[in-house]
């Protein structure tokens, strides 16, 4: 049983941390204060090859593990959870769904240019009314001829409006079937369709560098061919979809939890009150052990899930793998970070540390791809409890 990574991995990881703290870091500040979508960035990151790493070469891909995609999103998060989310949605959320349940010429549209980074794609399942509650879908596309018409909205889209984004995927209700549920299945919206707009941004509490829109569609009109895998099945491409994400959620979570770790460990040698530093109180520094504790047992959980995917685990393994890593790893993200802005004193409150931006954009780890609620109530049905 090994508990490490590979060298390959490790010599990756460096690769990605080198490019992170060259091209990230000096600028996520100012993206964050001024509420910016660093399209620049995003392709270079393209560039890197970063949003190719688990396609196929024929798509431009690397067709690498999914483990190597987890160590990216990992690295970049450790300094910038906006562009650590900009990844994980664009592959886990953009890529993915088009890549495993297109047709060879819904591959060969749009996969190339997402693949590259030169585009974005994003997935539409939210609703204001249909969240944790996903099947309660009710945005409707109703076949007219050879095209679907799509009504309704989405909300909280991530990568759906930015200015390189070439495409969305949309859950919506297709019909009913014979025992009266809800038939829902997934469609391809190019953006700039008329009747489907990207609405303002959202003002959030963090992310603020990432790239979030409500969506609408009215009367919006796509070829028939538009539909992704087959119909009815959009309910099990979704969930399928989303145990990936999870685990790559971990991934911006563990990120979290290391920046934490590394800057309080910092912090706490160099500031002193009583004439030493604040690390030689056993208040303090009984804190920052706390912080080790979670990164570790994270950084376990989130790739043992990623081992897992790798491997070809059953879905039923798989999955509760991945529940326990979001909820463990998210959970222990949000703790850290309020640990860490203490560690950090009033300066924890001020913009001037980076602390204080992870402290804002780690709420939403417990939240976005299943809240923690959803988490336990999956892990309890994975252990057969009759939970609703
Ligand atoms: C910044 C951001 C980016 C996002 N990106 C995307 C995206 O790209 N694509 C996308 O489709 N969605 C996206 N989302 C949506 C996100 O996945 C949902 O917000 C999340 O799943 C929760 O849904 P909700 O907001 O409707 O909350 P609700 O479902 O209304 O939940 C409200 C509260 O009730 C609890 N709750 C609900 N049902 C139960 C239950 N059965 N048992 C116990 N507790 C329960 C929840 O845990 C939560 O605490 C994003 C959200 C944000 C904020």
């Amino acid at each position: 049983m090994s508990f490490e990574l590979s060298e390959e991995h490790r010599e990756f990881r460096r690769s990605v941390r080198d490019f992170a703290e060259a091209e990230i870091a000096p600028h996520a500040a100012e993206w964050d204060r001024k509420h910016y979508f660093p399209v620049e960035t995003v392709q270079k990151m393209g560039r890197l090859g970063l949003f190719g790493l688990t396609a196929p070469e024929q798509y431009g891909g690397s067709g690498g593990d999914f483990t190597s995609l987890c160590v990216a999103i990992e690295e970049i998060s450790r300094v910038d959870q906006s562009m650590g989310i900009t990844l994980e949605a664009a592959v886990g959320l953009g890529i993915n769904p088009i890549l495993t349940y297109g047709t060879d010429e819904q591959k060969q549209q749009w996969l190339p240019d997402l693949v590259a980074g030169r585009k974005l794609a994003g997935f539409g399942l939210t609703e204001p009314e249909s969240g944790s509650d996903a099947g309660a879908t009710k945005t409707r596309a109703v076949l007219d001829g050879d095209e679907w018409v799509i009504d309704g909205s989405k909300q909280f889209i991530t990568n759906s409006g930015s200015s390189i984004t070439s495409v969305v995927t949309v859950t919506a209700r297709t019909g009913e079937k014979p025992d009266g549920r809800p038939e829902i299945s997934t469609i391809i919206v190019p953006a700039g369709t008329p009747g489907f707009v990207a609405e303002a941004q959202y003002d959030k509490l963090g992310w603020h560098a990432s790239d979030t829109h409500p969506l609408s569609f009215a009367g919006c009109r796509v070829p028939k061919e538009n539909l992704l895998g087959e119909r009815g099945k959009g309910f099990g491409q979704f969930l399928a979809t989303l145990d990936d994400g999870r685990v790559a959620i971990g991934a911006v979570a563990l990120g979290c939890l290391k920046a934490c770790l590394e800057m309080s460990v910092q912090y706490a040698g160099e500031r002193k009150t009583f004439g030493v530093p604040i690390g030689q109180k056993q208040g303090v520094a009984f804190q920052i052990s706390d912080l080790k504790v979670m990164a570790d047992a994270a950084e376990l959980l989130v790739y043992r899930a990623a081992a897992l995917k790798d491997a070809g685990a059953s879905v039923q393994e798989f999955r509760q793998a991945a529940s326990v890593a979001k909820l463990y790893a998210t959970e222990s993200a949000v703790t850290a970070t309020r640990i860490a802005t203490q560690v950090f004193g009033g300066y924890g409150f001020m913009e001037e540390y980076p602390v204080t931006r992870f402290y804002r954009d780690a709420k939403i780890l417990e939240i976005g791809e299943g809240t923690s609620e959803v988490q336990r109530m999956l892990i309890a049905r994975g252990l057969g409890l009759p939970v609703e």
